[in-house]
């Protein structure tokens, strides 16, 4: 059934106005003042509210196996439900490859996932961890198979998973002649592993031991390397979750030398600091993620970045794993704790209460950061991301004075705590559409399994800007 949602603010990255907005068929139709009913759709009185653009996630970890009897609590029905709860509609997930596995079978398992599951739209990541010859050729289908982007690991050199400079040098420097955008995880390897072996052989294996072997400076060095690996590769890149100052100051240093270079934080390194790590009765397990949580200082200088433009998307890294089953793998080491936190649900509402209202910035960073910078970035512009005419009726009818609480009691991701317990907070979706169809409106949800779609990414060639 087609939409007008009439009288309420419409807010994109550049502006907020007053206006009407037609959903017809999958798609926004028109944006304007006083558009007419034309009696045949339904009319959504938006006096109050205002209109977002649907969010995109662009770094999520859903029905990921990390163990053959192991893997992320949310599948792509549980996950993307409680995305959409939280106003997000399009998210990018990571399909792995493993050792000796071509970028075919990688891709073809990974949409196997999401098949008849999938609410939201999606896309993948490739994550290249065994680039040999045949996958350096292959890489050129990645474009027509609707992936712009790979990923690749500087970190978790004992789990295979670490490129060395010249193979992360080479993987840049083909990206950059294929148009894709090269993600990394930014952490020295081999100090990190190297910490870790000799944490775990003193008997230092309580999870506060995780912050210690992964410290600020293996982000700041990695990252200071990855950029000037991509620079000198002549690509660009997309830093994943930063989390501490000195990331922060390669990134800046980069980007004021005109380096063609993004970066991300999540939420829980804005609120959470190593200290939660120590938590008793195991507790602190639950904020085990890689790289780890930080200090007060860092989360200071993140919201900074956040608004002045350092970092340019706002994602989760969203990775649940239940307390009771999967986190208490390493009950008697932290490092066979799972790494990953659950936050897909809440990227949004945290962002809106701790960033618009306690006025860090205004709802027009807010929709750039949630929404407008990781679609373009990730070549999802100009379907996904922005409320304009022709764009997908990808819409969030956001009620401002609405407040929330958060517990794991009432939460709706898969899993059996939540970081934010007892966090409460002003701002949230009361409807959202994903292309036309309503799954959601004041709480109650319509959305159906199977209706969410493999988005066809397009590269920055393709964008006609490479
Ligand atoms: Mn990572
Ligand atoms: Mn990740």
């Amino acid at each position: 059934m087609d939409t007008l949602i009439r009288g309420g603010t419409v807010v994109t990255a550049a502006g907020q106005r007053r206006a009407d907005l037609r959903l017809v068929g999958e798609r926004i139709a028109e944006i304007g003042a006083g558009l007419a009913a034309n009696g045949g759709e339904r009319v959504v009185d938006a006096g109050g509210l205002l209109l977002l653009p649907g969010g995109v996630d662009g770094h999520t970890h859903l029905d990921m196996p990390i163990a053959p009897d192991c893997a992320t609590s949310d599948d792509f029905y549980t996950g993307h439900r409680a995305a959409a709860f939280g106003g997000t509609t399009t998210h990018v997930d990571f399909a792995n490859q493993q050792r000796g596995q071509s970028l075919r079978e990688t891709l073809t398992a990974w949409q196997r996932r999401a098949a008849g599951k999938a609410v939201i739209d999606y896309g993948f990541h490739l994550t290249i961890v065994d680039p040999t010859e045949a996958v350096m050729a292959e890489m050129a289908e990645l474009p027509r198979w609707g992936v712009s982007s790979i990923k690749l690991f500087l970190a978790y050199k004992a789990r295979g998973m670490m490129l060395d400079n010249e193979q992360f040098f080479r993987l840049c420097r083909r990206a950059a002649e294929l148009g894709l955008l090269p993600l990394v995880h930014a952490e020295t390897g081999e100090i990190v592993d190297l910490l870790e072996r000799e944490a775990i052989a003193v008997g230092r294996v309580e999870p506060r031991w995780h912050a210690t072997v992964h410290p600020a400076l293996a982000e700041a060095e990695a990252t200071q390397r990855a950029i000037a690996l991509a620079r000198m590769a002549g690509s660009a890149l997309y830093v994943v979750h930063v989390t501490c100052r000195g990331a922060l100051a390669a990134i800046a240093a980069a980007k004021a030398e005109g380096a063609v270079l993004y970066g991300e934080s999540c939420p829980q390194y804005l609120f959470f600091t190593e200290d939660d790590l120590a938590r008793p009765e195991f507790e602190g397990a639950k904020f085990v993620c890689s790289p780890p949580l930080r200090s007060e200082a860092d989360q200071a200088v993140l919201w900074q970045a956040l608004a002045n433009g350092t970092l340019d998307a706002f994602s989760t890294d969203h990775a649940p794993f239940r307390f009771h089953d999967q986190k208490a793998r390493g009950r008697e080491r932290f490092d066979m704790i799972p790494n990953g936190v659950p936050a897909i649900e809440h990227r949004l509402t945290l962002l809106w209460h701790f960033g618009v209202n306690q006025q860090r910035f205004s709802p027009e960073r807010f929709v750039a950061l949630t929404a407008t910078n990781p679609a373009r970035l990730l070549g999802l512009a100009p379907r996904k991301g922005a409320l304009q005419p022709g764009a997908d009726g990808d819409v969030l009818l956001w009620d401002p004075n609405a407040t929330w609480a958060i517990s794991a009691a009432t939460h709706e991701m898969a899993v059996d705590y939540d970081l934010w317990e007892g966090v409460a907070g002003r701002g949230k979706p009361h409807a959202v559409w994903r292309r036309g169809a309503l799954l959601l409106e004041g709480g109650q949800w319509f959305g159906e399994a199977g209706r969410g779609r493999y988005l066809q990414r397009k590269t920055a060639t393709q964008n006609g800007n490479g």
